[in-house]
């Protein structure tokens, strides 16, 4: 184990459940091996001004429910210059911190990788996103929240387009990745997904509706993704209504209600798994990592890696199963 004496801990970049779970986690495990540990509000632009404090075991009591962070987020275009980037260097050292945990997205990580080439303080990276779209992680801190959350709301929508008989369009977030459409509509059992990584025309749509319906379905239910390539879920409604005007049809958009609410079992566990983790590396001394779950062990992933363009891909199995089971 090395000697460091102080570690940070800040989030960074969008909010997702589970964070405080994982602040939590780093607090408490620093303090175990004998570590002082500060807070960083406001992720980068907290370290640029000097907006850090000092935390004890109390400073994270009562927090493991809440949804947001407690260390607060924001995003910080002077850390991408040199001279944001000293400022914040030079308020870590007055602060005497000597290792940094960072839980966000892949702009977090980005800023994480580059700081970390240039100054002399390690960083453990924390994947913190409702999108479950980094690579070396099977999830990521606050996707499963999400996904309950819209299956909540899918399970609402279901009961007064049953009344109804009508046809609901529920738009999901996932700009560039489908992850929360694909578990919600199998979970919410929705008679269509509109995902970014398929292509699915109008007319293939209308035909899974017609299959619905001629099994006598009195409620239909569509998962469009915001990133869904028709559009997005307004679009896919116009497009639909126009050669079916018959259908009675709605749209939701659940836009940010997913970031929000009490963290899930899941998220809570792996929050306090990785910042666990996340600690455990630092005093290893291990630099320039992403913590992340793969077959239910903790990974290290080097954070160049994780920020490689893969392929993103989604489980070629839900997809199948999610056509089937409609
Ligand atoms: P997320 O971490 O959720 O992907 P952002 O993309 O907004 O969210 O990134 C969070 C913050 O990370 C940014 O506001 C910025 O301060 C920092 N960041 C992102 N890209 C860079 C970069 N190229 N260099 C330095 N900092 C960066």
């Amino acid at each position: 184990m090395s000697k460091i004496k102080k570690i940070a801990v800040f989030t960074s970049g969008g909010d997702a459940p589970g964070m405080n779970a994982c602040i939590r986690a780093v607090v408490r495990t620093a303090l175990y091996f004998g570590c002082e540990v500060a807070g960083i509000k406001q992720g980068y632009q907290g370290m640029i001004d000097n907006n850090i404090e000092d935390m004890n075991r109390h400073s994270v009591s009562n927090i493991m429910q809440l949804g947001g962070t407690i260390l607060k987020t924001a995003r910080c275009l002077d850390f991408k210059t040199d001279e944001g980037m000293q400022k914040a260097y030079d308020n870590l050292k007055k602060n005497g911190i000597e290792a940094l945990v960072a839980i966000g997205g892949d702009g977090t990580f980005t800023g994480a990788e580059r700081f970390s080439g240039k100054y002399d303080i390690p960083v453990i990276c924390v994947p913190g996103t409702i999108d479950n779209d980094l690579y070396g992680s099977d999830f990521t801190l606050g996707f499963d929240t999400a996904t309950n959350t819209v299956i909540e709301a899918i399970d609402k929508i279901r009961d007064t387009a049953e009344s109804h008989d009508r046809l609901f369009f529920i738009e999901v977030m996932g700009r560039d990745a489908g992850c929360i459409a694909l578990r919600a509509g199998i979970a919410g059992g929705a008679e269509a997904i509109m995902l970014p990584e398929k292509d699915t025309a109008i007319h293939e749509l209308i035909e899974m509706l017609e299959h619905g319906a001629a099994q006598k379905k009195s409620s239909s239910i569509v998962i469009v993704a915001e990133g869904d390539k028709n559009g997005g879920a307004f679009s896919v409604a116009k497009k639909v209504k126009e050669m079916f005007d018959f259908y009675d049809t709605k749209v939701t958009i659940l836009g940010h209600l997913q970031r929000g609410g009490s963290p899930s079992s899941f998220d809570r566990i792996l929050g306090s798994r990785m910042g666990f983790a996340a600690v455990k590396a630092l005093l290893k001394g291990e630099n320039r990592k992403m913590v992340g779950l793969r077959s239910n062990e903790i990974v290290l992933t080097d954070l160049k890696e994780a920020l490689t363009d893969h392929e993103f891909k989604l489980e070629e199995d839900l997809m199948e199963m999610s056509t089937i089971l409609a």
